[in-house]
């Protein structure tokens, strides 16, 4: 490298450098004299540059803590106002349980959404029920309330602390979705402010393209600030079933056979594990054997297996019409005897469950670990191919997280219901049945293990590697990409939609830059 060249490097580091402190400067004293009800705070921000996945951190110059939603409008108008030269992007942050700092603005405004959760959620009762909330309260918060009128949301994470604007500007997937759809599709109606700073109530009747271009669309579109999700009465109980396969192919039947049924579970999901010790003990100390005498001659270790995890929900007077009717659907399917495992519990318990996993992993400083996770849309007719190239092969153990894989589908013979909406900006595989899979491990940074950080980075980028050379079809959900074309790809016909809804409502790209889709137009 010639000195020159070193020279005329180091000054334009400067330059920039110097750019970044006018421009954050002039930002800060510009926000100052903003008129809003909430507060800008400019210092203490660590917060809002950290996420769950612990492996980004860009502080923002400032951060938004709301009480009103016109101070998100005013705030979002006057970055508008300032126009393209100004470079500063806002993004809306829920819970921060975003993996690759999604909800992060680099030296841009956060905008913290958890601020306007205090507002008044309102339960409607009658024949279809229904709760609007706030976009920045948490699921489990929801949950309580709606309990009082002995409601419940329909369509679940399998977390619940997690922030409604935050689940449903990605899907919001879980054991649920193939009888009611994901979360997206359990939306009445949107409050949403524009990247134009203007707020607009959208639903399927009311400013429709709107409406589904927020659904699904990464923050992209507009910040989600009230929402109204669709009720049914709570049951007060759940049963819950594990029971084990060592055959993936029988395992995937006995899930596709359980979610195509007429009279099926209420939710129906599936665990990998492979090279695992001890994992019937393990869940001695939560679940029952049936047969405890079989149970305990069981011995995992060592081998790949396929756990299918159940549910059936109950009020108590109904209890032996409940047991008659797992035991019917429990004789159709194809697991080993001896690993069915029963227990019961409250439904909040069962769905505040990875709460009670979180808490657990806290105790031992194995929750504000890096989180490299990565997960799936596998098409149903290579999910075998998948299975085979990655479980038990790719995949050496499951000690460092689990491993999810369980099928949905976009329509049932039996529900004629409107579940996977193609005109929401979320991607999917083409066919109707497709697999969610999702390996969800945790990081020991410095190690050079196989809980490293790097290690588990890349076992990710082999899975991908071996999709894409498999011609596999597969979506990432929670998607992370670096360059627009892998945007493209992923987005694939539907990416021209995606390109004029972004000019229509986010002209400028303002809005959740830590997508990186679109860069903002200096
Ligand atoms: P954030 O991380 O704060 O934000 C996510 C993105 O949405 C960012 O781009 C942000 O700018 C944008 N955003 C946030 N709020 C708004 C808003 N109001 N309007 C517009 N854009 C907004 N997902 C599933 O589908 N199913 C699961 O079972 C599931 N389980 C999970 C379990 C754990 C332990 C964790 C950490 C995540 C899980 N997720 C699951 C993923 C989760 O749904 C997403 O990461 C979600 O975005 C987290 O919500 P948040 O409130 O933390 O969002």
């Amino acid at each position: 490298v010639k000195p020159k060249s070193i020279l005329s490097t180091i000054l334009l580091v400067c330059c920039m450098a110097i750019r970044l402190c006018l421009c954050s400067s002039s930002v800060v004293s510009s926000l100052k004299a903003l008129h809003v009800q909430g507060q800008f705070s400019f210092d203490g921000n660590e917060f809002a540059a950290t996420d769950f996945g612990n492996q980004f951190h860009f502080l923002p110059s400032a951060v938004l803590h709301p009480k009103k939603v016109s101070d998100i409008a005013a705030t979002i108008k006057h970055v508008w106002q300032m126009g393209p030269a100004s470079g500063l992007t806002v993004a809306a942050r829920g819970h921060g349980h975003s993996l690759q700092g999604q909800a992060q603005a680099p030296q841009g405004i956060v905008i913290n959404m958890e601020s306007l959760s205090g507002q008044e959620m309102q339960v409607h009762r009658g024949k279809f029920p229904y709760v609007d909330v706030p976009a920045g309260e948490l699921w489990i918060n929801i949950l309580h309330e709606c309990l009082k009128y002995g409601l419940a949301p329909k369509s679940w994470t399998d977390y619940l602390h997690l922030t409604v604007g935050g689940t449903l500007s990605n899907a919001g997937i879980s054991g649920q979705a193939f009888r009611h759809g994901p979360q997206i599709s359990n939306v009445h109606q949107l409050e949403v402010v524009t990247g134009k700073g203007e707020v607009v109530v959208c639903s399927e009747e009311k400013n429709a393209d709107l409406f589904h271009a927020v659904l699904g669309g990464l923050g992209q579109f507009g910040i989600i600030t009230r929402a109204r999700i669709s009720l049914e009465p709570a049951p007060k109980m759940v049963k819950w079933i594990r029971v084990l396969y060592s055959d993936f192919s029988t395992f995937a039947r006995d899930q596709e056979h359980l979610i195509s049924a007429e009279n099926t579970f209420d939710y129906i999901e599936g665990l990998v594990i492979v090279n695992k010790t001890g994992l019937i003990n393990n869940w001695r100390a939560s679940f029952n054997p049936e047969d405890p005498e079989q149970a305990s001659q069981f011995v995992s270790d060592g081998r790949t297996l396929f756990c299918l995890e159940l549910t059936k929900n109950f009020n108590p007077d109904e209890a032996t019409k409940i047991n008659k009717e797992i035991k019917s659907l429990l004789s159709q399917l194809s697991y080993i005897p001896s690993t069915l495992f029963v227990t019961e519990v409250s439904y909040v318990e069962f769905l505040d469950r990875v709460h009670a996993a979180e808490l657990k992993l806290r105790s031992k400083g194995l929750w504000e670990l890096p989180h490299p996770w990565l997960n799936l849309l596998v098409p149903r007719s290579k999910i075998h191919s998948f299975a085979e190239g990655v479980f038990g092969s790719i995949l050496t153990d499951t000690n460092n997280g689990p491993v999810l894989v369980y099928p949905v589908n976009k329509s049932n013979n039996f529900h004629n219901i409107f579940r996977w909406d193609n005109r929401t900006s979320f991607v999917t595989p083409e066919e109707d049945i497709f697999y969610l899979v999702a390996f969800l491990p945790h990081a020991v940074p410095s190690s050079t293990e196989n809980n490293g950080l790097q290690h588990l980075l890349s076992i990710n980028k082999r899975i991908l590697n071996f999709c894409e050379a498999a011609h596999l079809g597969v979506k990432q959900y929670l998607p992370y990409y670096t360059t627009q074309e892998e945007w493209r790809s992923h987005y694939g016909p539907r990416w021209e939609v995606l390109v004029q809804r972004k000019s229509a409502y986010d002209p400028l790209a303002i809005l959740a830059p830590g997508q990186r889709i679109f860069q903002k137009a200096i």
